[in-house]
């Protein structure tokens, strides 16, 4: 990196889904890379997500089978590549007259249909009778019966620090806490990339406005690195760095905010998730289990301000727990929500809309006079074909070395390195097995189970151990408090109040591993707690 004769071919700004997807793609073809996130790796929307690995049944809806077939496509390569942080999840659509029933049933078939051979379980029709006995939550007024039908999960935190992994197995470089400040630029084309250091001279606490590593005042460092080309990541933030480049350069995302809802698993027993097509209100309403807990979402509420830790609208908590109320036949309160997460959608603009659910979900590519490659919109899911299209740009119009993508089969993960030096810490020293908190995992109602081999178990929350904290320091570029109790374990995502209770004991093993003083561990501590009030519903 202080070499000034390096010259990286590829430049990717962003550490999210898209981001960590280009640098494996251009690390894994032998491009010289750097991959650059100003907070934590997934910070942003690529930790928010519904979950899901899935073609989207609503865009079917819309018509939009290319965009499904490729999905679903996408959808069978991750399960493939990443086995151990994607599962298979069973889906049940409820009907409530005898049309939806044909008409979801040919749709969920159709859906099963266009995944060819990488379908991960046939569309069944179910009786009254058989859905409320795989979905015992469900309300049966007014039931005629249910389709149930397949989709992927995945944890999606838990992917993008694989991806990181990957990239750095294939030769990039990576950096969190790193913004992109500016360009250099000659004749009018992109040479290289200011960076500045969010954490600050101390290394903690100070990168501005993200969260619990925010707030402080240290010196931040800035440097300069070369590149032959520069891909933009940067997902609700593409405008602030197509600005940056070119102050005139037109706006491209119209964001638009999604809230899930995190619920104990006794108000939504089983292993089946729940999927309302089309509430009254015409929105899709998710219920599913994951890590021990049942999310609920979404919302789709378009908004204005950009922020890296966005909050929740009233109407949105009141519009998912009455409908859940409704269609599970609770009477959940604000006091039953564990933790609320929200997430900015990076959709594209469109010409005669300004409706967010009617925007696009396909990605958006941009080639800047710079010769940045600009790369947005999309979904998790489709996030390797994103990162494919950015690549084959960013080497043509960096006249690159021409070297095909080949991540379609591509292993995804840290074959195991991360367990194998939890295993030799705690062979040296027991303690560091010790339990700081218990899975979050509910006991699986057996009765209501499937009795099917695609139940997603791959991943469930595990008890969280002195080791987990000391790898993801080492092994996991975490560097602050939020870094592990957000992303490398989700318990904020989970159950913030339980979050805040570990807080402390995950900054003080924190503290040895990276050297912090007193004052440092109680600031993280501090700004932890303020950022998990965000997640509670009050
Ligand atoms: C509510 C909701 C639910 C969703 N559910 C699903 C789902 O179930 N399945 C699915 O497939 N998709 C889902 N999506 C879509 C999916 O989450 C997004 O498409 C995807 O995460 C976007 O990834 P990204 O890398 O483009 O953006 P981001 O994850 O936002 O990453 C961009 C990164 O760039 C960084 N950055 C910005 N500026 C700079 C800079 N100057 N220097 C350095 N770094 C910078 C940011 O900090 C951020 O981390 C959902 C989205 C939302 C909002």
């Amino acid at each position: 990196m202080n070499d000034l004769n390096l010259i990286y071919d590829i430049v990717i700004i962003g550490g999210g889904a898209t981001g960590c997807g280009a640098a494996v793609d251009a690390a894994s073809r032998g491009y010289k890379t750097l991959l650059v996130e100003q907070y934590y790796f997934a910070k942003g929307t690529s930790s928010r997500s519904t979950k899901l690995v899935h073609g989207g049944v609503r865009y079917l809806a819309q018509g939009n089978i290319k965009l499904v077939r490729e999905a679903l496509a996408e959808r069978g390569r991750l399960l493939k590549n990443a086995p151990h942080v994607t599962g298979s999840q069973p889906f049940v659509v409820p009907v409530f007259s005898l049309w939806d029933k044909f008409y979801y049933s040919v749709g969920l078939k159709v859906y099963d249909i266009l995944s060819g051979k990488l379908s991960l379980g046939k569309t069944q029709l179910l009786s009254r009778k058989k859905t409320l006995e795989i979905l015992p939550a469900l309300n049966p007024n007014k039931l005629v019966g249910g389709i149930l039908y397949f989709d992927g999960q995945f944890n999606d935190a838990e992917l993008c620090i694989d991806l990181v992994h990957t990239a750095v197995r294939h030769g990039a470089e990576v950096l969190n806490y790193t913004k992109a400040v500016g360009f250099i630029k000659e004749k009018g084309v992109i040479v290289g990339v200011e960076l500045e250091d969010t954490l600050g001279a101390g290394g903690v606490g100070v990168a501005d406005g993200g969260g619990a590593a925010g707030g402080g005042s240290q010196a931040k460092s800035r440097r300069v690195v070369r590149c032959k080309t520069v891909i933009n990541a940067t997902g609700v933030f593409t405008d602030a760095v197509l600005q940056m480049d070119d102050p005139h350069a037109d706006t491209l995302v119209y964001p638009s905010q999604g809230i899930h809802l995190v619920i104990d698993a006794k108000h939504f027993k089983g292993t089946n998730a729940l999927m309302i097509p089309k509430t009254d209100d015409g929105r899709v309403l998710f219920a599913v289990p994951w890590q021990g807990k049942v999310v609920v979402g979404t919302t789709d509420t378009h908004v204005d301000h950009i922020d890296a830790e966005p909050l929740p609208l009233a109407e949105e908590i009141i519009f998912l727990l009455d409908h859940f109320n409704r269609y599970c036949n609770a009477q959940l309160t604000k006091q039953d929500v564990l933790s609320v997460f929200v997430g900015l959608r990076p959709l594209v603009k469109a010409a005669g809309t300004t409706v967010s659910s009617m925007l696009s979900r396909d990605h958006t590519l941009v080639v800047s006079p710079s010769k940045m490659v600009t790369i947005t919109g999309g979904k998790w899911t489709t996030y390797r074909k994103m990162a494919e299209d950015a690549v084959n740009n960013a080497v043509f119009v960096g006249k690159l070395e021409g070297a095909g993508c080949v991540t379609k089969e591509l292993p995804i993960g840290d074959l195991g390195a991360a367990k194998k030096l939890a295993e030799q810490l705690i062979a040296v020293d027991p303690a560091m097995a010790a339990i700081l908190m218990p899975a979050a995992v509910s006991q699986v109602d057996v009765a209501t189970e499937l009795p099917t081999a695609n139940a997603a178990h791959a991943h469930e929350a595990s008890a969280i151990r002195v080791v987990d904290v000391v790898v993801a320091a080492r092994c996991n570029y975490v560097k602050t408090v939020e870094d592990f109790l957000a992303r490398r374990n989700r318990l904020l995502f989970l159950d913030a109040r339980a979050a805040i209770e570990l807080a402390p004991a995950v900054a003080n093993i924190l503290q040895k591993e990276l050297g912090w003083s007193d004052a440092q561990t109680e600031t993280q501590v501090q700004s932890f707690v303020q950022l998990a009030q965000q997640y509670i519903v009050h």
